[in-house]
């Protein structure tokens, strides 16, 4: 069948990557893509993603039998849902269902319905009574805008005047909706589950480093780099994510008329009482498609068919159980402030093979050369028989691309690697 992935970023090349691998797989399109995806497919630059009467005509005239859509955007805008009512089968959640990531407020309004562990919270629609809460809750204390904000609408405030003025900066918005809860503590990991609206399986961990510096510092980005697995969710953690957070979140979307298919993407804080829900995103993490791609050893086609038929009884997915993946991102000097387009970009091929996978994100090509056309630019991934092997695999692949207009972390993966070495 044909396959219309949507999407540009690196997330979408590990895609492409992996879609185009499948026997099912006869032609892939990418809408709009980018020069990593053109490797595996052809890219449709032209096709207006927002305009989804345009992308249901395009999938009709070129036959395409299943569509994935990689970023938040378009699902919450209800791409899903028109490609469904024009009888086009797309892999993903519809518009109601994406209120699992649109709106922090729906997310906790069934946490808390559902028994769901999460942080403690309210939601607040004006500035006074917010302020109010957080005065006698006290610091440290969690504030939020409630809406997609690209990861940026989060203020962890270790101090009452932090929480006072993140409030006030979101209440300067007409219309702002703020949720503000309670700070939780413990270490971070994501869980990526793939569900039909009833089931789910697991797609496996992985851990990212958000902040832009060395040693988890500096403003918060995208994504600088991440590893999978995450080893600190163990298989009994596992079991306890799926019972107590995944399990009821499915069926309080169905009970709710609103049945989630697609890829669940919990935000989890490991807490000394068990693992609690942070967010959830309704698609794979970018970069942590980067590193669950290369792990996934069954064919990735025929199990979002079954989760579009409703079906995921009969699939399972086997993965490299013995290798990690890292990957290491590599952006444009200044990200995540502004940056400089079009500086060349030389040696990714040279760089990629023996388990070792450059994906592109803002990248252009022109004139038979590479440019830097982005803020995340390169996610440079590598498999190892641990997270220490991949992570040596990864900067050794790293430094043989040359670009001086890049730049990265040095030390993506530190937990896992300190912890390895305790292992011994
Ligand atoms: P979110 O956009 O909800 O994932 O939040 C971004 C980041 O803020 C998370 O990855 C956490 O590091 C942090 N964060 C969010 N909520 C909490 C919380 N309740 N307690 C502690 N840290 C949090």
């Amino acid at each position: 069948m044909n396959i219309l992935l949507i999407g540009s970023g690196g997330r979408e090349h590990a895609l492409a990557w992996r879609l185009a691998q499948s026997p099912l797989c006869t032609r892939l399109f990418t809408a709009p893509g980018n020069p990593g995806t053109a490797r595996h497919g052809t890219n449709r630059p032209d096709l207006a993603v927002t305009d989804h009467a345009a992308v249901a005509a395009f999938c009709t005239a070129e036959s395409i039998g299943l569509v994935v859509v990689g970023p938040e955007a378009p699902l919450v805008a209800g791409l899903v849902d028109d490609l469904k009512a024009a009888g086009i089968r797309a892999f993903g959640p519809t518009r109601d269902a994406a209120r699992l990531e649109g709106s922090k407020g729906f997310t906790k309004d069934l946490c808390a319905a559902c028994g769901i562990p999460t942080a403690a919270f309210a939601r607040f629609t004006e500035l006074e009574p917010a302020l109010a809460y957080v005065r006698q809750q006290g610091a440290p204390i969690v504030v939020k805008a409630d809406g997609l904000a690209a990861g940026k609408g989060v203020t962890v405030a270790e101090t009452l005047d932090q929480a006072e003025d993140a409030l006030t900066a979101l209440f300067a918005e007409p219309g702002a909706e703020v949720v503000v809860e309670e700070c939780l503590f413990g270490e971070e990991a994501s869980f990526f589950a793939l569900c039909d609206g009833t089931r789910a399986i697991s797609l496996g961990t992985a851990q990212d480093h958000k902040r832009v510096f060395d040693g988890d510092r500096g403003p918060n980005t995208g994504g600088m780099g991440a590893y999978s697995p995450a080893r600190v969710v163990t298989p009994e953690i596992e079991a306890r994510v799926m019972a107590e957070i995944i399990a009821p979140t499915l069926a309080g979307m169905r009970a709710r008329g609103c049945p989630f298919t697609g890829i669940l993407y919990a935000g989890l804080m490991l807490t000394a009482d068990g693992p609690k829900l942070i967010e959830y995103n309704t698609r794979f993490g970018d970069p942590e498609a980067q590193v669950l791609m290369p792990r996934l050893a069954s064919d990735l086609v025929p199990a979002l068919l079954s989760a579009c038929e409703g079906d995921l009884s009969g699939v399972s997915l086997e993965f490299d159980a013995q290798r990690a993946a890292l990957t290491v991102v590599m952006a444009a000097a200044g990200y995540p402030g502004a940056v400089v387009r079009g500086s060349v970009i030389r040696g990714v091929d040279g760089a990629e093979g023996d388990g070792v996978h450059v994906f592109q994100a803002g990248t252009r090509a022109e004139g038979g050369q590479l440019l830097a056309d982005g803020g995340r630019v390169l996610a440079v991934t590598a498999l190892g028989d641990s997270v220490t092997d991949a992570q040596g695999r990864a900067y050794a692949a790293v430094a043989r691309i040359d670009w001086p207009e890049g730049f990265c972390r040095r030390d993506i993966g530190f937990r896992a690697v300190a912890r390895e070495a305790g292992e011994g």
